[in-house]
């Protein structure tokens, strides 16, 4: 039974360490965080329940770093710097050896990204965390998703659909070789935050957004809110290897266009902007690919090889839209 003693011992324990960046982490009512002037403070919090977010029998190391990083990927988002971590915890029980493999993959990351964990909250109860995330960017230069418009270039970060062509072969979609799996199933658990790629945009994007939920519900979150419409060029989409293989079906297409969890960043910029991106994704090591255009109007359309508009089944991830 979770006793008062065993939770403030499971704290001690698994989610206490120093707080290099806060004027007072882990252990008090309150965390203190001190703010730099001239900054605005960027806050974002992600729930993952179990069943829904990560499949039950998830490895918890790679748990932890998943909480993490996609906290960290709306950091990247926004084009700001994450200092200050929170972590609610909700778990059955106390099984220490979980716990210890949770924090490793949540502490590697944070070490990382130089972020502190300065606070949570334990419970128990069903497998489900939250985590909030704190950081700074310049005011008013933060990347919003509003500011696209007519004639700007879309771009992406890195390849898309390896994520959603795992989770697709565990739900029985398609079938993925066992390798193959093996490797997508890795950017599921373990994506890589784009952090440094977001602060390099501030200035040169005009709209960003993370993929969590699918390339083109994500990409028409941009286009609502900036009160325009975009056309994607299929055959630009990077993919991988593997990815490459399932293009060519439907099942495997629907997955890398309009399944989540790649976490890579898709952004607007004007078409003056393509050699300081291209330099940038040198620079950095992260391909940056143009896969279409904003437009005036609303939605977006996909565009096969010979312009013709093509259809894809899925419009993304929406915890409460009616199954399909
Ligand atoms: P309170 O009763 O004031 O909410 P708690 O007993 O919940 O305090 O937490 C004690 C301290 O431990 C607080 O500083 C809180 O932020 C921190 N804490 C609790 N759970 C976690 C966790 N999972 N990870 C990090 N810090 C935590
Ligand atoms: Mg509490």
């Amino acid at each position: 039974m979770t006793t008062l003693s065993s939770e403030f011992d499971l704290i001690a324990r698994h989610f206490t360490r120093p707080a290099a960046n806060a004027v007072l982490g882990v252990g008090d009512d309150c965390a203190l965080v001190d703010i730099t002037n001239g900054m605005d403070l960027a806050v974002s919090t992600d729930t993952m329940v179990s069943g829904t977010h990560f499949f039950p029998d998830v490895d918890p190391e790679n748990l932890g770093h998943k909480a993490l990083a996609v906290n960290l990927s709306d950091m990247a988002a926004m084009g700001a710097m994450p200092y200050w971590a929170m972590l609610a915890l909700t778990v059955p029980s106390v099984d220490h050896e979980w716990l210890a493999a949770f924090a490793k993959g949540f502490f590697d990351l944070a070490t990382e990204f130089n972020v502190s964990l300065i606070g949570g909250d334990t419970t128990r109860g069903p497998l489900a965390l939250t985590v909030t995330i704190m950081g700074e960017v310049p005011a008013g230069a933060a990347l919003r998703r509003s500011g696209a418009k007519a004639g700007h270039d879309v771009w992406v970060s890195g390849n898309i659909g390896d994520a959603a062509l795992a989770v697709a072969h565990r739900n029985g979609k398609l079938v993925l070789a066992e390798s193959d799996y093996h490797e997508a199933v890795m950017r599921l658990y373990e994506p890589t935050p784009r952090v440094g790629l977001g602060q390099g945009l501030r200035g040169i994007a005009t709209a960003a957004i993370d993929i969590s939920d699918g390339l083109l519900a994500d990409l028409g979150h941009i286009c609502r809110l900036s009160g325009v419409g975009a056309t994607v060029d299929l055959a630009s989409i990077p993919v991988s290897s593997i990815g490459a293989k399932h293009f060519g079906s439907d099942a495997g297409r629907n997955a890398i266009m309009a399944g989540g969890d790649d976490y890579e960043l898709c952004f607007t910029a004007a078409s003056n902007s393509r050699e300081s991106i291209t330099e940038m994704a040198e620079g950095l090591g992260i391909p940056l690919t143009r896969i279409g255009q904003i437009k005036r109007g609303k939605g977006v359309s996909l565009l096969g090889p010979d312009g013709k508009a093509v259809k894809i089944d899925g419009r993304g991830y929406d915890h409460f839209s009616a199954p399909a």
